[in-house]
């Protein structure tokens, strides 16, 4: 590993923290004390950028202003709350961990590093930045921006997420932390890599750490993290029946807890396969008596769905079928809604791209 003396680790934090202090954005979390409200910026920040979370952030804490708003909320109120947004799971773990925060530790936050990443949702890096963000407590922390950083930084010629890469990482990044400024410089590099050492096209010239950085001095700053080349995706395909009756309610029905966009609803349809073939409307038509008891008119395809998962690509064939008769059992949860007016049932992006099929009015991003 690189070896900084000690004075050169110094000179590094005060010039990181000098930059920070001229150039940070000002964002709501970083007007806060409250552990609650870090943490729950961090977990937000963990797949998305900040221009997405801000009024996710916003609308969250107005909705749950508390740990105990928050564990007491149904989580189905919690994921209408987070739709649009992705990585619905982050949603799922925050509600979990607030509920273990009331059950175990007095409705609080834990201070000691050791019990917080026993929480749900919450890893080494995760749990550091909200210890240093929130009581200057010295934690490093190591997300995907501070990895980037640090390997342009050493020319790391380690993948980032391999055993021994990310044991340097770590080693890295724990002797970089200030002693006395663990939370300023957690939000510093964290800006650093978002503002200056981004993916593509770094700033070197504007960056603090430009005469240290090896990656710089070899002028191949983005040849860093070094990565191996992804496999391609595979692609996925369903079909979705977006049953309709005569008012324009739709029916949904919620997914599985567990697993892919858990809990989030959508209309009745078949398990994503590598089957490419679009279904016919007979098909579908039958299906529906089959699977779910419902008579419809022969359903009619409509324009598919094109969606990307971080594992798959998914093509969804949606098909507008008009209810005639039939009823689901009562031991199948399901609701008849109109989309485009109900805020409450937690719908994924996904899910209203496919509904907007049908009635455009409802805005997909919602
Ligand atoms: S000098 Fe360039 S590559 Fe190196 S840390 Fe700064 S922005 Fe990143």
């Amino acid at each position: 590993m690189i070896h900084f003396s000690e004075a050169v680790r110094v000179e590094m934090g005060q010039r990181l923290l000098d930059h920070y202090a001229r150039h940070g954005r000002a964002l709501p979390w970083r007007a806060t004390r409250d552990p609650y409200a870090i943490w729950l910026s961090e977990i937000l920040l963990q797949q998305t950028g900040v221009k997405s979370v801000v009024p996710y952030y916003e609308r969250f804490l107005d909705r749950f202003p508390t740990i105990q708003a928050l564990a007491e909320a149904p989580q189905e109120a919690v994921l209408a709350c987070w739709q649009g947004l992705g990585y619905y799971r982050r949603a799922v773990h925050l509600h979990a961990a607030a509920q273990r925060m009331m059950q175990e530790h007095q409705g609080q936050l834990p201070r000691d590093i050791e019990q917080l990443v026993k929480l749900p949702g919450i890893g080494p890096s995760t749990a550091g930045a909200i210890l240093a963000i929130a009581f200057n407590q010295h934690h490093a922390i190591l997300d995907g921006n501070v990895k980037r950083i640090l390997s342009r930084l050493m020319a790391l010629e380690l993948l980032p997420d391999s055993t021994p890469g990310r044991k340097i990482l770590w080693e890295m990044a724990a002797l970089l932390t200030p002693r006395d400024a663990a939370g300023h410089y957690a939000q510093a590099i964290m800006d650093l890599g978002a503002t200056i050492c981004r993916p593509r096209n770094p700033d070197c010239m504007g960056c603090p750490w430009s005469f240290w950085c090896r990656a710089r001095a070899m002028g191949r700053p983005e040849a860093y993290p070094v990565t191996v080349a992804r496999a391609a995706k595979p692609h996925r395909y369903q079909f979705n029946a977006l049953v309709m009756r005569e008012d324009g309610s739709l029916l949904l029905m919620p997914r599985p807890d567990r697993g892919l966009l858990g809990g989030m609803w959508q209309p009745p349809g078949d398990d994503p396969s590598l089957t490419v073939t679009p279904p016919d409307g007979e098909t579908v038509r039958l299906w529906l008596a089959e699977r779910h008891g419902l008579m419809v008119d022969p359903p009619v395809a409509l324009p598919s769905v094109d969606h990307v998962f971080t594992h798959f690509r998914l093509t969804v064939y949606p098909f507008c079928c008009v209810w005639r008769a039939g009823e689901l059992s009562g031991e199948t949860i399901h609701r008849w809604i109109h989309p485009d007016h109900d805020r409450s049932t937690p719908i994924s992006t996904l899910h209203r791209k496919v509904l907007a099929r049908l009635t455009p009015r409802i805005n997909p991003a919602a």
